[in-house]
């Protein structure tokens, strides 16, 4: 019946006003083994059981029922600018290499319900492992290759894993980093010792074996070359994988998924959101070790029946290794990309890249850019828009719900976007803005509030927090007086016209003598200024007022840092521009000038640790930051 609505807003309406038969209906786009009984159960909230009585499985719905119609089309497309290698998996090759890797962490010990623990970089094995996880009900944490032996600990201690799926090593910018030695010392740190560990082996760094409990895959799949390994038939309800947020506003949270909502979830969004089309391709830019990785690069694209691009590299690499702003849109041209997905900050990164790359290559395959992760700020938007000249839709969405929560679903209704919006809610998910201390629920235009989502939460929503249902309710569901509601921390706005715009996080609020201001606000209005590539805003404790602004600004012309009249020329006209676009009670108190900003491996600023920076106060656990050095440069510059 929806497919026969091509008007957004009643897709939407009937998603929350009659879910049962809306998410019915999408449950038809994945395989049951055994049809479900009730389609939502949600009789003890916060929690919410979706497909109850349903039987299931991520791995066949992703491979083995493409087999009939497409074994030999392109499932996986792994391409490597760090190892120079391209390879291309079809589905029935990746059916068979799943099988080997199932039959062979079965070997291992591993069964229905165990944890498997995957650290690796952007390789196929990564992906056969998880697909092999899903074909046997154990449940995968993938945990991001190169994390330092601290955060992986923390890791293997809280997942509790039979089996760690891992390499040799991950390669970045043409250097490799081993990642059996931090994996060694990872256990050593940890109260929990995993059974056993299967290595894959590029030769990129050397790995020392421990007897008894270290295996290759080169072996092991050797031995099971001809492996057959049934899919085992899960509740919708049954774990498919945990996944650890970010971490950008401290310690993480092991967010927990199931099998059947999340497959129909991603089924769904596929089609109306990102308009993919079987045997089209998918590129996302993103690692298996973020949500992203797990719900865009491995399970939504096979589960549509597309080829996906793994892609292991910078962006800025060619296939030779040396310096290439174009790899990305010489993939698209090679595999004809329909789909692509990428980051704010990754766009950042090919803005400061030589324009003309944008027209060298044939892109006409392409449809949309999806962007997400991060606010995307206007001038970055416009660039990319006007260089791909094809849509770029930000979406808005967190690990907790696996799938946007605002954007535009353009297989519905090809609305149109507007610069600094994500978009609208999409369907199942009740949004609201709600006042932060009253909980009172604002409805006018241009209100601003906490962005939260009221029960039942759509199917590929968390489940709760892994072994830990307290902190799941407490975190999330208590924080807004009076309410239960879903706090997503993020504060937002509304216009006339129901388009939502993000603020901030809802920690990233200063208050300057009294006025509450969102740092993300004063920052587009600094990212507006012709010479700033990238920009971050921190309240900082002062005893006058409270709180004042301060703008660590990185220049698109570097040169201009060692410069001093320029410097302050640019500083005067940086908090002009606050003055006029905010008003001078959200101009910085000082704009700092930087070579590079604190961010997370996943590309997203640490405020956190800037604000600790700036407030002399430690900064905490750092160990999701990228490159540690860029702190100390702000110290230096106070
Ligand atoms: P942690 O929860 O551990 O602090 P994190 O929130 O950075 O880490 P993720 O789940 O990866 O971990 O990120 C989700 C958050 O990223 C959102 O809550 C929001 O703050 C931000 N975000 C994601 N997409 C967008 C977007 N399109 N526009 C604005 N902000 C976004
Ligand atoms: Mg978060």
């Amino acid at each position: 019946m929806q497919n026969t609505l091509t008007n957004y807003s009643d897709f939407y309406r009937q998603s929350v006003e009659q879910p049962d038969a809306f998410w019915a209906e999408q449950a038809q786009l994945i395989d049951w083994h055994q049809p479900f009984s009730r389609v939502c159960n949600d009789d003890n909230p916060p929690f919410v059981r979706w497909f109850e009585g349903g039987k299931t499985n991520l791995c066949h719905n992703a491979v083995d029922r493409h087999l009939a119609a497409r074994a030999e089309q392109a499932a996986l497309i792994c391409v490597s600018s760090e190892t120079g290698q391209e390879k291309i998996y079809s589905f029935k090759a990746l059916h068979q290499e799943v099988q080997r890797m199932a039959a062979s962490l079965q070997a291992l010990g591993v069964q229905q319900g165990d944890r498997v623990l995957i650290y690796m970089p952007m390789m196929a094995e990564a992906a056969f492992a998880m697909l092999a996880c899903a074909r046997l009900g154990a449940i995968h944490c993938v945990v991001f290759g190169g994390f330092a032996s601290g955060s992986l600990a923390s890791r293997i201690e809280d997942a509790t894993p039979k089996v760690i799926v891992s390499a040799d090593g991950g390669s970045r910018g043409g250097k490799a980093l081993a990642y059996k030695p931090l994996l060694d010392e990872a256990i050593r740190l940890s109260s929990h010792k995993p059974q056993a560990l299967l290595l894959a082996d590029r030769g990129l760094a050397p790995m020392a074996l421990v007897a008894g409990r270290d295996h290759l895959w080169s072996d092991l799949r050797e031995q099971h070359l001809d492996a057959q390994v049934a899919c085992a038939w899960l509740d919708a309800a049954a774990v498919s994988y945990t996944i650890y947020t970010s971490g950008t506003t401290g310690k993480p949270k092991g967010v927990q998924r199931d099998t059947g909502g999340y497959a129909v979830a991603l089924a769904a969004s596929l089609k109306h959101i990102f308009d993919g089309r079987a045997g089209e391709t998918f590129f996302s830019t993103s690692d298996i070790g973020w949500v992203v990785g797990h719900s865009y690069i491995v399970y939504g694209p096979l589960i549509a029946g597309m080829s996906s691009i793994m892609y292991e590299g910078l962006p800025t690499q060619g296939m030779d290794g040396k310096p290439n702003g174009g790899i990305w849109w010489q993939l698209v041209e090679k595999y004809r990309v329909t789909v692509m997905f990428s980051a704010p900050t990754a766009v950042r990164v090919l803005k400061k890249q030589d324009p003309a790359l944008l027209t060298k290559y044939d892109l006409s395959s392409l449809r949309a850019l999806f962007l997400a992760g991060e606010p995307l700020d206007e001038p970055t938007a416009r660039w990319i828009s006007e260089g791909l000249k094809v849509p770029i839709i930000d979406n808005y969405w967190q690990t907790e719900s696996g799938w946007p929560i605002l954007t535009i679903a353009n297989g519905v209704e090809k609305k149109p976007s507007k610069f600094g919006s994500p978009g609208v809610p999409m369907y199942g998910y009740k949004v609201k803005l709600m006042h932060e201390t009253s909980g009172e629920e604002l409805t006018q235009p241009g209100e601003k509030g906490v962005l939260v989502i009221e029960s039942p939460t759509p199917p590929g929503f968390m489940q709760t927090v892994w072994q830990d249902d307290a902190r799941f309710i407490n975190t999330y569901w208590k924080s807004i007086a009076g309410k239960t509601v879903y706090n997503t921390f993020d504060w937002g706005i509304r216009d006339a016209d129901g388009y939502y715009f993000i603020l901030g996080r809802t920690d990233d609020v200063i208050n300057v003598a009294g006025h509450r201001l969102g740092t993300r606000e004063i920052e587009e209005s600094i990212s507006g200024h012709a010479q700033v590539a990238e920009v971050a805003v921190v309240g900082v404790a002062d005893a006058l007022k409270g709180q004042v602004a301060m703008a660590f600004v990185v220049l698109k012309d570097a040169s201009l840092m060692a410069d001093e009249a320029a410097s302050l020329k640019l500083e005067g006209e940086i908090m002009k521009r606050v003055d006029g676009d905010l008003g001078a009670l959200a101009r910085p108190a000082r704009v700092r000038f930087v070579s590079a900003l604190p961010k997370t491996r996943s590309g997203k600023l640490l405020r956190r640790a800037i604000q600790a920076v700036c407030e002399d106060r430690d900064t905490g656990d750092l160990t999701s930051m990228e490159d540690p050095a860029v702190l100390q440069q702000i110290r230096e510059r106070m």
